[in-house]
């Protein structure tokens, strides 16, 4: 029989659950591990070792998982999990980001207006889905606990955001999925649609700059790469050295899905571009149920993490794929016609995209 590495997860929600799925056909064995817990998970030598979080609490657990010889990328979760760290990398590397400060004790709030009218106030550690984020305009006080904890962005007025989802293998060959576009509401995801070919002008310079990324920090595996469109450029926002949730279409409309390739760079398999079939959407499940109706809808996949559902929450998503815009928009109509009008908008959305891309 063949002999895959076993791959062990830093995390144990719906990425890493993901991840074992993607694993299992291959028979290639994914342990997803909670890094909050103190016993030891019974590892192997030549396991590898990979995370679905960029911070974890400091454990028995999380100090043996990150001990072991496969732990990847240390250096890129480390310079990524601190947005101080994150944005200086990009800066160094001369690749487009919002102009932003660490806020320092010398930042008072004169010197925060340097860097813009209105800017965002960001946790360097911890947030995730818009929490930890503070709006800031000119005139108001600066306060004392950002210091030390929060750097300053300028607030952007973007006309759109996409992310670009990539991977590098040990080898140093990277490959790429086309530039997602994506629907972020209060900090959150709701919705993403692939397959756009309005986008892939932006498809180069993307590519390059996270290949340049991926490059320096020497990095194996998926990594995510958050964008805003602004006067039909792109400014890097934020990276993932994860798969990432708006990679999730990727499990209709790609092979491999970010959660397979993500499994063959780290396990050192052959990597090669994704196949990508037709057009994708993919739809957030925030804090609400789903239905089996859902089914009735062509190229309609329901994917359930089995977490308790709390209002917000992502507890689930639907991916809709076809091979052109116009059976995607029936399938679109059809699902948003099962749904009460107040959660249609995301749906909604991704028709107006689709519609407004749809070749003449
Ligand atoms: P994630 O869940 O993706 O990790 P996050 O909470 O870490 O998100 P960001 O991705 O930095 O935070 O921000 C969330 C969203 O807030 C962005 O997708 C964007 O819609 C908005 N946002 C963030 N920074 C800015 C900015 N500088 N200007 C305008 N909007 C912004
Ligand atoms: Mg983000």
């Amino acid at each position: 029989m063949m002999l895959l590495p076993r791959v062990a997860i830093i995390g144990n929600g719906q990425l890493g659950r993901m991840l074992k799925q993607a694993g299992a056909p291959m028979g290639l064995e994914v342990i997803p591990c909670d890094p909050s817990l103190d016993e030891p998970v019974a590892l192997n030598p030549d396991d590898v070792v990979t995370v679905e979080q960029e911070l974890w609490p400091d454990t028995p657990r999380s100090r043996q998982l990150t001990a072991h010889p496969g732990f990847l990328n240390a250096r890129a979760t480390q310079v990524i999990r601190d947005r101080l760290s994150e944005k200086s990398l990009l800066d160094h590397l001369k690749i487009g980001t919002a102009p932003w400060c660490n806020i320092t004790a010398d930042h008072t709030t004169e010197h925060l207006a340097l860097v813009g009218e209105k800017l965002v106030i960001k946790r360097r550690q911890g947030g995730y889905d818009g929490r930890g984020q503070w709006r800031w305009k000119q005139g108001e006080p600066a306060l004392d606990e950002w210091l030390g904890e929060c750097i300053a962005e300028k607030m952007i007025p973007f006309e759109e955001e996409v992310s670009l989802i990539g991977a590098r293998g040990h080898d140093g060959k990277c490959v790429f999925y086309p530039l997602t576009l994506n629907l972020h509401q209060q900090g959150i995801l709701h919705a993403s649609v692939a397959g756009l070919p309005r986008l892939e002008p932006l498809q180069a310079t993307a590519e390059e700059w996270l290949t340049r990324i991926m490059v320096e920090l020497d990095y194996v595996g998926v990594m995510a790469m958050e964008c805003f469109v602004v006067d039909g450029t792109l400014l890097v926002n934020e990276l993932a050295p994860r798969v990432h949730n708006s990679g999730h279409w990727t499990q209709a409309g790609a092979n491999p899905s970010q959660f397979g390739l993500h499994l063959r760079a780290v396990a050192d398999l052959p990597l090669h571009t994704p196949q990508i079939h037709g057009i994708s959407v993919m739809w957030n499940l925030l804090g609400r149920d789903w239905s089996t109706d859902w089914l009735a809808v062509p190229g309609c996949d329901v994917h359930w993490y089995d977490k308790e559902i709390r209002p917000g929450r992502k507890v689930g998503h639907v991916n809709l794929n076809l091979p052109n815009h116009a059976l995607l928009q029936d399938s679109l109509n059809q699902l948003a016609d099962l749904l009460p009008e107040d959660d249609r908008s995301p749906l909604l959305w991704a028709l107006r995209e689709i519609q407004a891309d749809s070749p003449a």
